[in-house]
């Protein structure tokens, strides 16, 4: 099966990854062309910390064919779209000439909305749907740190659903599997997307509006209280719509398994609106149980009033509240929490300023402690933060 990936980030990487060690024919769509380079040659690593003291596992580089257009690649058998959903439509227009009209496209998008983008210009019958048990974070120029938890780690349904989409649906997942990972075609892709969207809606946003990771701010009770409120309307809307939804299996089964992987790391619509100052994903989490409750006449006034305080935020990256220091031009602030740092290193060598510094003591963990040396040289690059494996560095700009 032919195959390109449309936003090959770190987990568009880590699928296509997987989708060719189950033998397809795959390409990757970066934007870079040294990441493209890096990609082809070496290949790419995925790493993953599964051991019982974290200890790490990681495969062989894995060559891929990388390329930053879609020039001279021809049709192909299917497009996975894994680009942010604000950025699905522009992605979309410039991969045309790989979309031909038995081009399947896949969406593992976060959040829902993504299919109603890509059915302005795709066939109903062609456009597949799913959601992710996955993480991966890419550490260095093609090198991903990942985890796959739950049972499945791709679940995948088709928005027509006939024997033809079944059969193509089975061929994909079977790809997936033969490569090493979970996945299954399935008839109620419904539930699965929603629940996975009822955890994004429980923490993603709140996080970057509280400005604290997952495990902190679900430590807090006023926190989980607003999240359960939050996540009750978008159950009442899908359940107006026919999606079959159990707050009691969401709370038992759904919520704790999410948690036992993501609770360390800052959500990525936190990264987002707290290092990146990037556009976020919050109209295909929040916004869609706003737009889709509005249509079903079932009111959703915390998910609303969240959706509008973070499109606040996003408009308004440069006038937010910022400590100022004495010295001129922009500055970062760079904190590691030291109950989160192994010691291994990585943010030293990447930092390309040497801002980062080990000292000749240990840290709490008994592990060699960072620290913070010369911050004025810092230019806010993001490189520490991205290369950590233990999310352990934040870094801000301050002015
Ligand atoms: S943001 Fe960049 S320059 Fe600043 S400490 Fe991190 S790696 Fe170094
Ligand atoms: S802060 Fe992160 S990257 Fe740096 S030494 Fe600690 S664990 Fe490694």
């Amino acid at each position: 099966m032919k195959i390109a990936v449309l936003g090959a980030g770190a987990m568009g990487s880590m699928l296509g990854a997987f989708l060719k060690l189950g033998g397809a024919d795959v390409t990757l769509l970066v934007r870079r062309k040294e990441l493209a380079a890096k990609m082809a040659d070496p290949g790419i690593v995925m790493r993953s910390y599964t051991g019982a003291d974290g200890e790490k596992t990681e495969t062989a580089p894995i060559p891929m064919k990388a390329a930053v257009s879609c020039e001279g690649l021809g049709e192909m058998d299917a497009v996975l779209v894994m680009v942010k959903g604000c950025d699905t439509k522009s992605a979309l227009e410039g991969a045309s000439s790989i979309i031909g009209k038995d081009t399947k496209v896949i969406t593992l998008q976060n959040g829902i909305g993504n299919t109603d983008i890509i059915a302005k210009t795709v066939a109903p019958e062609n456009i597949y749907y799913g959601c992710l048990n996955m993480s991966a974070i890419m550490s260095a120029p093609a090198v991903l740190d990942t985890g796959l938890f739950g049972d499945v780690n791709v679940a995948l349904g088709a928005v027509v659903k006939g024997e033809e989409q079944k059969k193509f649906g089975d061929e994909f997942a079977d790809i997936l599997n033969k490569g090493g990972i979970k996945a299954v075609y399935t008839e109620d892709i419904d539930t699965e997307v929603w629940n996975k969207l009822l955890v994004n809606i429980a923490v993603n946003a709140g996080c970057g509006l509280v400005r604290m990771r997952g495990g902190e701010a679900g430590a807090d009770q006023e926190f989980v209280l607003l999240a359960v409120d939050m996540v009750k309307e978008a159950i009442a809307v899908g359940m107006a719509m026919g999606v079959k939804l159990d707050i009691n299996h969401f709370m038992t089964h759904v919520l704790p398994s999410a948690r036992k992987t993501s609770g360390l790391h800052y959500p990525s619509m936190a990264q987002d609106m707290l290092m990146k100052k990037a556009p976020t994903e919050i109209d295909f989490i929040n916004g869609a149980v706003e737009r889709l409750g509005k249509k079903a006449g079932i009111p959703t006034p915390l998910n609303q009033t969240i959706t509008r305080l973070v499109h606040v935020i996003e408009r308004n990256y440069d006038k937010q509240y910022v400590e100022k220091s004495a010295k001129s031009g922009p500055s970062f602030k760079v904190s590691i929490a030291e109950k989160f740092c192994k010691g291994c290193g990585y943010c030293i060598k990447y930092c390309p300023k040497q801002v980062l510094k080990a000292e000749d003591s240990l840290n709490a963990k008994g592990y060699v402690k960072v620290k913070v040396d010369n911050i004025s040289d810092c230019i806010g690059c993001l490189s520490c933060s991205t290369v950590c494996p233990e999310a352990a560095i934040t870094v801000v700009k301050e002015d």
